[in-house]
């Protein structure tokens, strides 16, 4: 538990780094399972941006033991279909109401609203955020870590039994720890865009469009927006109604209406695809995207390291209230770790797909897509590695 040691240090059991959807996450499972831990985030306030804008059916499943699978699915968009295209030709068309879950569906909600809702939650549990507090540097010592934290009061130490990185792609922590980032940094970058457009193509399915200009997705949003994605060799750092318009003209649908008329938000990052060597060393442990990053093809990102908090906060729990021993922690990377592993490959694989620039392999691929897509057996293997559920045996842990 939580403890005040005296005016300039505290001490406590868990200190998580970062407070995203997954440092929020697994403070709310810690929280609802009895230890209470300090989370602190650089940022004076939470992120107020769109981002991350699927939830994944697995990812509910595992939320569930959050209690905010309900509330997610009641302010989300909930999308039956998922269609591969070239053009005006669907190549697969994926069906994820007939899933086995009762999260039958992809929910589309942006970023800012999940994480306002897992706030939410840990507020209600007793938890609370720590903001405008930077993590500046971390030192183990036989029975803990030493973390220094700056904020506008100063400096202090805050002495943690365990310490959890849940702070993104630049971590600290993984840095300390020694841990490598395997993997590779692309040139190509990807856009983003929350947009107001007439569309005539409908409001029930995400289209993931394969075009040799590179991919692009149109995906609905809740209030009648749309979430456009696209890769891009120089992509603007904002995009304006005309670079989006161009976008949808070069590689959506040649018929029907398309038009632009407003962009609500518009981002720009560059293409990662690594996976931590390791997401535990000694005291320190890595969640979400200080463990792992990928192209956003699939919208798995967030997703992943959804699960891994949940998955890594049982564990903590139970080691921290003592019913298991300390060995326990090491069942997280055993698990988590292939599934991030699969996440990478798909969203690789995807995005390979996606941008291929020569006709015959165009051709070839259209070919392979259209006889294979006659299988069942096929789209459900992809219905079921989007939704995460292929991934279930990831996050169950034995009792
Ligand atoms: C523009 C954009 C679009 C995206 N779109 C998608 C998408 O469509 N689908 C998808 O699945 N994913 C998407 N992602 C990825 C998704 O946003 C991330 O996977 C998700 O935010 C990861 O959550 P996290 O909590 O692990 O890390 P983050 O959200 O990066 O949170 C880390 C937190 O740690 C804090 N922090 C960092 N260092 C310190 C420190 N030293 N001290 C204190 N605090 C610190 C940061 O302030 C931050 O709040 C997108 C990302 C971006 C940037």
């Amino acid at each position: 538990m939580e403890t005040a040691v005296n005016a300039s240090g505290r001490e406590t059991e868990v200190l998580i780094v970062g407070a995203g959807p997954t440092g929020l996450a697994l403070a709310t499972m810690l929280v609802r399972s009895g230890v209470v831990p300090v989370i602190v985030d650089k940022l004076t306030t939470g992120e107020n941006t769109s981002r991350a804008a699927v939830i994944h059916a697995h990812t509910l499943e595992v939320l569930e033991k959050l209690g905010v699978s309900e509330r997610l699915g009641e302010r989300g968009l909930r999308l039956a279909r998922f269609s591969l295209r070239d053009r005006d030709r669907v190549l697969v068309r994926l069906h994820f109401d007939t899933l086995p879950t009762r999260y039958n569906y992809l929910l589309m909600l942006p970023q800012d609203m999940t994480e306002k809702i897992l706030a939410e939650r840990l507020a209600e549990g007793g938890g609370a955020v720590r903001w405008g507090c930077t993590v500046e540097a971390l030192s183990e010592t036989p029975d803990g870590v030493r973390v220094s934290v700056v904020s506008g009061a100063g400096k202090e130490t805050i002495r943690a039994r365990y310490v959890i990185g849940a702070d993104g792609m630049h971590s600290v922590v993984r840095q300390t720890a020694g841990i490598g980032f395997t993997g590779q940094s692309y040139e190509e970058s990807f856009v983003l865009a929350d947009v107001e457009m007439a569309w005539d193509h409908g409001r029930e399915e995400v289209m993931l469009f394969f075009s040799p200009a590179g991919l692009l997705v149109v995906a609905p949003l809740p209030a009648g927006t749309y979430r456009i994605v696209a890769t891009l060799d120089n992509a603007p750092e904002q995009a304006g109604v005309a670079d989006v318009q161009a976008l949808l003209d070069t590689r959506g649908p040649t018929h029907g209406v398309a038009r632009v008329s407003r962009v609500q938000w518009s981002s720009r990052f560059r293409l990662h695809h690594r996976v931590a060597d390791h997401y535990r060393r000694g005291r320190l442990l890595l969640v979400g995207d200080a463990a792992h990053v990928h192209s956003p093809a699939g919208g798995q990102g967030m997703n992943t390291g959804l699960v891994d908090a949940c998955v890594l906060g049982r564990i903590l729990a139970d080691v921290v209230s003592g019913r298991r021993d300390d060995t326990h922690l090491d069942t997280y990377e055993t698990l988590r770790r292939p599934a991030a592993q699969q996440v990478l490959q798909l969203a690789g694989r995807l995005t390979h797909m996606a941008i291929m620039k020569s006709a015959p392999q165009r051709f070839l691929r259209n070919s392979v897509l259209g006889i294979v897509s006659q299988f069942p057996g096929f789209r459900r293997s992809l219905e079921m590695n989007l939704s995460g559920l292929s991934r279930r045996a990831a996050a169950e842990l034995s009792q």
